[in-house]
This record gives structure tokens, C-alpha cells and sequence, in this order.
């Protein structure tokens, strides 16, 4: 069997159409021009590429976007600061803050300071609290959770009563996930690198969420035969026979699991393009709470 291949490309431009058609309408309407503060702090190349394509996504869907960059050595009272600022702004409806942050800033302050109503990357400790209890609703779900989601709706994914497996249990990734996919109605197991058996319990899993950061490490006799496989992993691999010398690969390993799986996502073009897209989604979600909101 060779398994469906669910393209995440096509899927996030469907999401970015939408997220077009309904910002366009937004300003047509009640005269609201989304905006979006990314704020980077230091010079983490990764960052400042991701923050790049974020701001370039927002731009091709009409989405205003402004950029705050502080210095490497920023202080703690700098960066709540600028945050503080920003959830002033009445033309600013979300705000991201890149993350990882330099390792003498207190991540969990800075998060805690993003208004509850500009939090669009969901990392504020009452929309993660929200979501990880049964009958709250956050404001805000992370978009790379929140696309991993969309991308098993979009395969017609039975998720009432599957069995999930989530390998990682990430703040931004593994636990979100498995908090969406229980609150799917799924029987989740959450594995971490102090699981034993790791390749025996993949192997029950009806749904499989791989966000390791472990090149290809789970291979196709871990898979259950027809499973649907979600591969958040992006890892360089040396290829030598690729133009730079390497090339990127997911957690799993796509050439032994494509013949067993009955869907799988592909590193590039699976959950990667679906971030961007979601991110887009919250904050023209946070645009329209805001008038809700008075
Ligand atoms: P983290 O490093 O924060 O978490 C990794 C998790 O994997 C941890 O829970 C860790 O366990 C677990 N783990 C590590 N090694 C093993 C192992 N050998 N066996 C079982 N579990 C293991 O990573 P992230 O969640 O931030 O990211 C995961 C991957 O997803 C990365 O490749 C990252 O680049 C990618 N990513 C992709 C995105 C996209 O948009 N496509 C967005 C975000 C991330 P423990 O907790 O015990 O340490």
C-alpha cells in the first residue's frame, strides 16, 4: 500500500484564501485593517527568517505587519515594555513573540505580558490552561497545533474514539496537539524520550503526531498499516547530492512509512506551510474580537 500524501502546500494556500477573502471584507465593512507585531529579540538567524516569511505571508493576504527588533542583550523590563506598548495599540490586533528567546530573558513573563486579547500564538498561560481543561475555550490555539489539526480534518480523519499518538510533549507542539486531539474526542498517549517501547506503542496508533526534531527516526514497521501520520519534525540532514549539501527531512522516515501508512505529510510541504497559515487565521480572529470587544 502507498499512502495518501497530504499536502499541506495546498491546503494552507486554501487557508490563506480564506484568510484573504475575510480580511478584505473586514475592511470593506467595518473599516478594520488587521495588524500584527512580530517581536524579535537577538540575532538567532532561524528567527529572523521565520519572522521574514511570517511577515511576508501577512503581506500577501493583506494583513499589516510591523516589526519590533531588539538587541541581543535586551533587558527583561525592555522586552515586557515593548510588549506592554503593543497591547496599547489599537492598530495592532496580535502580537508574536518569537520564540527561542535569548536564555536571560524569563519566557514565561514575557509571554504572560501579551494582552489575553493579542495573543495569537495561544502561549499565554491562560489560553494553554484553557485549553487543557474540559469545557474552557481559549481565545487562541498555536498555529502549528491548530494546522496539525486542520490537516487531519481536511484527510476525513475519524477522530472520535481513534487512538493518537503524540511523540513529544513540547509546550509549543507535543502537548497543545494532544490537548486538541483529546478534545476531538480521541484516546491520546503523549511519548517523550523516557518512553519504553516507543516502536510498540506507535504501533497502535490510528492517528501519529511526530515532533521530535529527530531526523527520521520513526520508521515504517513502527507504523499501524493505514494510519494517518503527522510529521511536525524539520531536520537537516547532509545530502551531498542536494545543491547546498543538505536538505531537510521530517521525524519520520517518509520512505519506509509512505508504504504503510494510509496518510502521511511530507517535510517540506506537510505541516510547515499550515503554521503560517494559522498564525494568519488567529490574527485575523484577534482582529474581529476587537470589535466585539468594543
Ligand atoms: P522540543 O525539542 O521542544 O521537544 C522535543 C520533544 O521530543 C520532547 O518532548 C522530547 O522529550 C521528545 N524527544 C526527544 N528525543 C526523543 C526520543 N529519542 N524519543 C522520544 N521522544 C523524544 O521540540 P519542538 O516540539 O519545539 O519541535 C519538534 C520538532 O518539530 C522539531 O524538529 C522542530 O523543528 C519542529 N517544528 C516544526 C514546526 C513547523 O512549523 N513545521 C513548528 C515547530 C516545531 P523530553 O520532553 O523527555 O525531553
Amino acid at each position: 500500500m502507498t499512502a495518501k500524501i497530504i499536502d499541506g502546500k495546498l491546503i494552507a494556500a486554501k487557508v490563506r484564501q480564506e484568510v484573504k477573502d475575510k480580511t478584505a471584507e473586514l475592511l470593506a465593512s467595518k473599516g478594520v485593517h488587521p495588524g500584527l507585531a512580530a517581536v524579535l529579540v537577538g540575532d538567532n538567524p532561524a528567527s529572523h527568517t521565520y519572522v521574514k516569511m511570517k511577515r511576508k505571508a501577512c503581506a500577501e493576504v493583506g494583513i499589516e505587519s510591523f516589526g519590533f527588533d531588539l538587541p541581543q542583550d535586551a533587558s527583561q523590563s525592555q522586552v515586557e515594555s515593548l510588549v506592554q506598548e503593543l497591547n496599547a495599540r489599537p492598530d495592532i490586533h496580535g502580537i508574536l513573540v518569537q520564540l527561542p528567546l535569548p536564555a536571560h530573558l524569563d519566557e514565561e513573563k514575557v509571554l504572560a505580558a501579551v494582552g489575553l486579547n493579542k495573543d495569537v500564538d495561544g502561549f499565554h498561560p491562560l489560553n494553554a490552561g484553557r485549553l487543557a481543561q474540559k469545557g474552557r475555550e481559549p481565545d487562541f490555539v498555536p498555529a502549528t497545533p491548530a494546522g496539525v489539526i486542520r490537516l487531519l480534518e481536511e484527510t476525513g480523519v475519524q477522530f472520535s474514539g481513534a487512538n493518537a499518538v503524540v511523540l513529544g510533549r513540547s509546550n509549543i507542539v507535543g502537548m497543545p496537539v494532544a490537548m486538541l486531539l483529546v478534545r476531538n474526542d480521541c484516546t491520546v498517549t503523549i511519548c517523550h524520550s523516557r518512553t519504553k517501547n516507543l516502536p510498540e506503542v506507535i504501533r497502535g496508533a490510528d492517528i501519529l503526531v511526530a515532533a521530535v526534531g529527530r531526523a527520521q527516526m520513526v520508521k515504517g514497521d513502527w507504523i499501524k498499516p493505514g494510519a494517518v501520520v503527522i510529521d511536525v519534525g524539520t531536520n537537516r540532514i547532509n545530502d551531498s547530492s542536494a545543491k547546498d549539501g543538505s536538505r531537510l527531512v521530517g521525524d519520520v522516515d517518509f520512505e519506509s512509512a509512505v508504504e504503510v501508512a494510509g496518510a502521511i505529510t511530507p517535510v517540506p510541504g506537510g505541516v510547515g506551510p499550515m503554521t503560517i497559515a494559522m498564525l494568519l487565521v488567529n490574527t485575523l480572529r484577534a482582529a474581529e474580537m476587537s470589535l466585539k470587544k468594543g
